[in-house]
């Protein structure tokens, strides 16, 4: 492992306008608009997800909700435009992962295993990661029959008109679930508990549409298949009496929550109890002045590609206004 070393600054004074950390939708736009407004920011762009730089979006085939692209554009693609046009301003990206962050006081310092920068402005793109049941035949199919996300999804031509299957009892399993109903034949609901924990109006919304089915005390075993390219059903065990049977089902989406990249950040950010960085309502502005979050990592709700990169966008500008400001 190297040594950390100091990187030459675009000021000369050893500190740097503005450090980016996150290549995905966030962190790129962030690093579109401060590159354009001449901050000359640094990209920690991270190989976290599937050990490549572009975030969450390099594990998907085609995005058709990116506007611009009316034939829709593969996420690998989406990701690599967003890279060249951040370079093309002159972005300095690193792929590197951050592994600290001092945001004690200012400057900050945040390091790799490569270097050691110190910076005025911080802006924390690192998205967050859906939580995964590690099924023993989930990687051959997540992308191809299993999903976490239904309004990314629900459309495509895999899923439209079949037999889907939601896994989880809250809020997001519900929302997913009653979302698929426009594209799906039947959604059948598995719930390991014997009563579903979404709130009473998504509960009600639930057992009130005659197009799912709630499976109680069901846990999800594994996926079928006799082909290699497409999931049959899955497997099932009741929590209660052990039987397992085969559910029929093309596709299975993961309602079971993500988790927020901001490990780093414990103690010296405001987190909420979830992890997700409390950012000021309508801005992007965490508890530590300076310090600015874009993306998944602070937003529970939204999560699409979309909404990640306006907040970027947001990020950045603020970070503009904020550089102005203190100097
Ligand atoms: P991410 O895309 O999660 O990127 C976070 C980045 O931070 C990564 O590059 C990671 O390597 C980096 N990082 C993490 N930790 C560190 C560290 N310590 N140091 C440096 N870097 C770090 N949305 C849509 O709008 N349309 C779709 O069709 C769609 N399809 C999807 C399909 C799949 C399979 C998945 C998983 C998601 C999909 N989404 C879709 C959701 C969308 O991908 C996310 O909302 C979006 O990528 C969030 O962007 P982000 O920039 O906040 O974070």
């Amino acid at each position: 492992q190297a040594s950390s070393v100091d990187v030459p600054t675009s000021s000369g004074k050893g500190i740097e306008n503005l450090a980016i950390i996150g290549s995905g939708p966030a962190g790129y736009t962030a690093a579109i608009y401060a590159a354009r407004a001449n901050l000359k920011p640094v990209v920690f762009e991270g190989y976290q997800v599937g050990g490549v730089p572009g975030g969450q979006l390099m594990t998907t085939t085609e995005v058709e909700n990116f506007p611009g692209f009316p034939d829709g554009i593969t996420g690998p693609d989406l990701m690599d435009r967003m890279r060249q046009q951040a370079e093309r301003w002159g972005a300095e990206l690193f792929q590197e992962d951050v592994e600290a962050i001092n945001l004690k006081s200012s400057p900050f310092t945040v390091q790799s295993s490569e270097r050691k920068v110190k910076c005025h402005s911080v802006i924390f793109a690192t998205g967050a990661t859906a939580k995964r049941l590690r099924l023993p035949r989930e990687d051959e199919f997540w992308s191809r029959g299993i999903s976490a996300c239904a309004i990314c999804d629900g459309a495509s031509p895999l899923f439209k008109g079949q037999v889907l299957a939601v896994v989880g009892g809250g809020d997001t399993a519900t929302e997913e679930a009653l979302y698929l109903t426009k594209y799906a034949r039947h959604v059948h609901l598995l719930a390991r508990k014997d009563q579903l924990k979404a709130s009473k109006a998504m509960q009600d919304r639930v057992y009130n549409n005659p197009n799912i089915t709630v499976h109680f005390n069901t846990e999800t075993v594994d996926i079928v298949s006799n082909t290699k390219d497409q999931m049959s059903g899955i497997l099932v065990r009741k929590v209660d009496t052990g039987e397992e049977s085969v559910l029929e089902a093309k596709g299975l989406f993961y309602g079971i929550g993500h988790s927020p990249n901001s490990q780093l950040l414990e103690g010296q950010v405001e987190l909420d109890g979830s992890g997700y960085v409390l950012v000021e309502e309508g801005t992007s502005k965490t508890s530590v002045e300076g310090v600015f979050a874009a993306g998944d990592v602070q937003d529970h709700e939204w999560r699409q590609a979309i909404t990640a990169a306006g907040s970027g966008c947001v990020a950045a500008l603020s970070v503009e206004r904020y550089l102005v400001s203190n100097n």
